[in-house]
């Protein structure tokens, strides 16, 4: 089994921090970025964790941490469901 632990995922500052849920995730060039779909500074820099770290908080992610490169999965609040969407 290929341990999947230490996959890095981009996370804007409010996942960060903790003060949003993820609500929004795009797969791109085999990279995951895990955003909570506000606005952000245009200065912000996206911030990088394994992944482990953020689906501990929020086990609900691992529906969609497998999704295809040029997807997204967006969800209205944490506890609704997930859908997905070509951005390209
Ligand atoms: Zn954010």
């Amino acid at each position: 089994m290929e341990n999947k632990k230490e996959i890095p995922v981009y996370i804007c500052s409010h996942i960060f921090e903790d003060s949003r849920p993820v609500l929004l995730v795009y797969k791109e060039d085999d990279d995951l970025q895990f955003l909570c779909g506000e606005e952000h500074d245009s200065n912000e820099i996206p911030r990088v964790v394994g992944i482990n770290h953020i689906i501990e908080r929020d086990e609900s992610l691992i529906e969609i941490i497998n999704i295809e490169n040029g997807w997204e999965a967006e969800r209205s609040n944490i506890n609704s469901e997930w859908g997905l969407a070509k951005f390209e």
